[in-house]
C-alpha cells in the first residue's frame, strides 16, 4: 500500500516516489518546488503522560491538519513515528517559511477531547528546503529539510527554519543524472571532507 494505516497519509515509500516525480516535473517545467519536514515536539513525554492511544489521536489530527494545508498536487506524508513531510509543488522559496508557519499554527490550534479531559496542545518543529537551492536529488532535499529541523530542536522547538544553501560542486552532474548513478553517490558523499558541514554551520549561526 501507499498509505499509512494510522493517519491515511501517504507512507515514506510513496513519499520518495512523489518527490522524485515532483523534482522531474520542476526540472522540466520550472514550477517551483519546496519540501517541509515536520516533527512533533516532546512526543515521547506526551505518550508517557497521556497514553499511546491519546498519542495516536494526536498523530491522526496532526496528519489531518497537514493534509488540509495541501492544495492541488501538494502532498502530506507520514514518514514514520511522529515525523511527517510535505511535498509542495508551486511553493516558491520566498513563500515556504510562510507556509511552514501556517502549518505550525494549524497544529498548535488542534484541540482534542479524550475521555473526560481536553488534551494539552502539541507543537511541531519544521525544516524547509527548496529545489534546487537546497538540493537537486530527493535525498539532498530531505537532508536539507531534516538538518533545518534539527536546528529548530536545538533552538527550543515550535519554530520554522530554512535549510542552508548548498554550493553546488563544479562537477555536479545532478541535472542529468539519476540517484542510482555511482558518480553522483561519490560526489554526494565526498565533499563533506572539504566543505563545511551544513548542520554545524547552521548551529554556529544560531549562537549569540
Ligand atoms: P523531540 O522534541 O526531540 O522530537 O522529542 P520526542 O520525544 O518527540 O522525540 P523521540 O524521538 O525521543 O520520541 C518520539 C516518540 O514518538 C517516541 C514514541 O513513543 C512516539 N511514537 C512513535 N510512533 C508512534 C505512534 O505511532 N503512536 C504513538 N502514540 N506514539 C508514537
Ligand atoms: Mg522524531
Ligand atoms: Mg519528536
Amino acid at each position: 500500500s501507499v498509505r499509512d494505516p494510522l493517519t491515511g497519509l501517504f507512507n515514506r515509500r510513496h513519499m520518495t516516489e512523489c518527490l522524485r516525480k515532483a523534482i522531474n516535473n520542476s526540472q522540466n517545467t520550472g514550477v517551483p518546488l519546496s519540501l517541509i519536514a515536520v516533527d512533533v515536539d516532546h512526543f515521547k513525554k506526551f505518550n508517557d503522560n497521556h497514553g499511546h492511544d491519546a498519542g495516536d489521536m494526536i498523530l491522526r489530527a496532526v496528519g489531518t491538519a497537514l493534509e488540509k494545508a495541501c492544495d492541488g498536487d501538494q502532498v502530506a506524508c507520514r514518514m514514520g513515528g511522529e515525523e511527517f513531510t510535505l511535498i509542495l509543488p508551486g511553493v516558491k522559496n520566498d513563500d515556504v517559511l510562510r507556509k511552514a508557519e501556517h502549518l505550525r499554527k494549524a497544529v498548535e490550534a488542534i484541540s482534542l477531547r479524550y475521555g473526560e479531559k481536553t488534551l494539552p496542545t502539541v507543537t511541531i518543529s519544521l525544516g524547509a528546503a527548496h529545489y534546487p537551492q537546497h538540493g537537486t536529488l530527493p535525498q539532498e532535499l530531505m537532508r536539507g529539510a531534516d538538518e533545518a529541523l534539527y536546528v529548530v530542536k536545538a533552538k527550543g522547538r515550535n519554530q520554522v527554519q530554512m535549510a542552508n544553501t548548498v554550493t553546488p560542486s563544479p562537477r555536479d552532474p545532478s541535472a542529468q543524472a539519476s540517484e542510482e548513478d555511482t558518480s553522483v553517490a561519490e560526489i554526494n558523499t565526498a565533499p563533506s571532507a572539504q566543505m563545511p558541514d551544513p548542520l554545524s554551520e547552521a548551529l554556529a549561526e544560531t549562537l549569540p
